[in-house]
């Protein structure tokens, strides 16, 4: 059995009280590690450290900050193998998913922010003549940074990363659900020389350990990943305590595609907007409208499509789908699918748990799941599913499918699909998203603003968008007449 440890002021260490949590293998629905069940002592010790260490850290020549941080990707790279087995082992997902897509950019995460901040310039305003100011960009001091389990090295990083190459120190707390990478990436911290206290890494329940941090009155910001609700938990504790927060949140993301689209790039692109990582993406598009001429052309390619998705084994190079992160997910995501054909849709493919052989029965997998025939506003069409079940229905007219895409709640992402640019760029602006891609899924640039409107968030991370966030700007204004 592998006993995880937290990751405080340079050392690992297991939690005070003693006390660890079983840690699931979704793939086989088996106890294969124990987590700290840290509380706020552990979080104590954590700001401890980070506070002591936040003066030396944030005055070194950001040259410096910046060679730790290549280091630290560069070891994140050579660990390619080891770290895609941890995760795909914790998570459920593919191992060539977590090779292709979780790793490599947890590793484009740290290398991008270590040369970002090298670029980083603060602005000036002159005042005709008269006087001028200058903006000083200060790191804020220790920072707290949770993040949720779909992709988890990749979202840790994306938010230390930033907060680190600022000078800021940290508190983290990767989900419960999946830490193992997180921990393993606390031993590459100390590889490539990271200073103790610059990173803390409290692993433990949300509750708990996630709670400590937001009320830690030392705290002073807070950047978080997650579903809706806790985001409002979070912001209920900060907002009086004027913390800075940054929410990115959950989603209900439309896939909007006209007649006069690609149509094998569309049906294609959206097998992976619907199905990448079991659909657990806060990116994919989960409810599908398609123009009518082509509704029954689509419906009739994408089932197909989904139909030869591989279910099985996420260590076998030929799987498409893996299992879904915990036993509790799988009922919440089989639940949905119930509530769908109550609300009266028809399950047009997928629809069940798979039971696998040998080893793997007791995983939790869930087949991809279309449901077609229900109304835009019941609420399998508006509440957050977060698994591989995406809905699909026809349109007649660019009004309509506007009112569907924005009816929800949410506001992250959308996809269209149209070879008029015209259109695309009309109905781009009217989407009530803070992401749309055009003719394609998921293509990042991280100099990009990156976060949601409405429930789906508050703030944007990714570019010097996230370095602003983990600064506090102050004006310095100078009369000079
Ligand atoms: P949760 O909100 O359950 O958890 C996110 C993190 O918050 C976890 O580390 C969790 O710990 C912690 N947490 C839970 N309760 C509290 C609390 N009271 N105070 C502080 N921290 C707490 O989300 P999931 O992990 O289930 O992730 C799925 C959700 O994340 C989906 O809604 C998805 O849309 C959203 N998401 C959004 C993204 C975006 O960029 N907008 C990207 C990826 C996901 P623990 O796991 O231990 O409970």
């Amino acid at each position: 059995m592998i006993y995880l440890e937290n990751y405080i002021d340079g050392e690992l260490q297991p939690p005070i009280n003693g006390r660890f949590l079983d840690n699931y293998n979704p793939s086989k629905g088996v106890v294969y590690s124990q987590i700290p069940d840290s509380d706020k002592a552990d979080v104590q010790a954590a700001v401890v450290a980070a506070k002591s260490a936040f003066k030396s850290w944030s005055e070194k020549p950001k040259e410096e900050r910046s060679k730790i941080l290549v280091r630290l990707a560069d070891l994140i790279a050579e660990n390619l193998e080891s770290l895609a087995a941890a995760e795909s082992i914790d998570n459920g997902k593919p191992l060539s998913l977590a090779k292709k897509v979780d790793i490599p950019r947890a590793a484009s995460n740290i290398g991008f922010y270590a040369t970002a901040i090298l670029h980083y310039a603060s602005e000036s305003h002159s005042m005709e003549g008269a006087g001028i100011n200058y903006t000083l960009r200060k790191p804020i001091g220790v920072v707290g940074c949770i993040s949720p389990w779909n992709l988890p090295l990749y979202l840790f990083t994306w938010k230390i990363a930033p907060a680190i190459a600022a000078g800021n120190c940290v508190v983290a707390k990767p989900s419960e659900i999946t830490p193992m990478t997180a921990y393993l990436f606390s031993k590459l911290c100390l590889q490539a020389g990271l200073p103790p206290g610059v990173l803390n890494i409290v692993h433990g329940l949300g509750p708990k350990v996630g709670a400590a941090i937001t009320e830690h009155p030392e705290i002073t910001a807070i950047s978080f990943t997650g579903g809706t609700q806790t985001g409002a938990t979070i912001a209920k504790v900060a907002a009086p305590m004027f913390k800075k927060l940054s929410l990115e949140l959950g989603g209900k993301n439309p896939n909007i595609i006209f007649a006069d689209c690609d149509l094998d790039k569309a049906i294609s692109t959206s097998v992976h907007s619907s199905f990448a990582n079991q659909g657990q993406i806060c990116l994919c598009g989960s409810r599908i409208f398609v123009e009518e001429p082509i509704y029954e052309a689509f419906k009739k390619g994408f089932v197909e499509k989904i139909k030869q998705l591989k279910i099985g084994d996420p260590f076998d190079p030929k799987t498409n789908q893996g299992a879904v992160v915990s036993e509790d997910h799988m009922k919440k995501v089989l639940a949905c699918i119930d509530l769908a054909k109550e609300e009266g849709g028809t399950i047009i493919a997928g629809g069940n748990r798979v039971v696998l052989e040998g080893d793997l029965a007791d995983g939790y997998y869930i087949e991809p799941t279309i449901i077609e025939g229900l109304p835009f506003d019941c609420r399998t069409n508006q509440e957050e599913i977060f698994g591989p079940v995406v809905t699909i229905a026809p349109f007649k007219t660019e009004e309509e499918v506007i009112k569907y895409a924005n009816s929800t709640l949410y506001g992250l992402a959308s996809c269209i699909w149209t070879e008029n640019l015209t259109k695309a760029h009309r109905l781009a602006a009217s989407l009530e998203t803070g992401i749309v891609w055009i003719n394609c899924w998921l293509v990042r640039d991280l100099r990009t603003p990156f976060g949601g409107v409405k429930n789906s968030g508050v703030g944007r991370e990714g570019g010097f968008e996230a370095l602003h966030f983990f600064t506090e700007p102050q004006n310095i204004c100078v009369k000079i007449q």
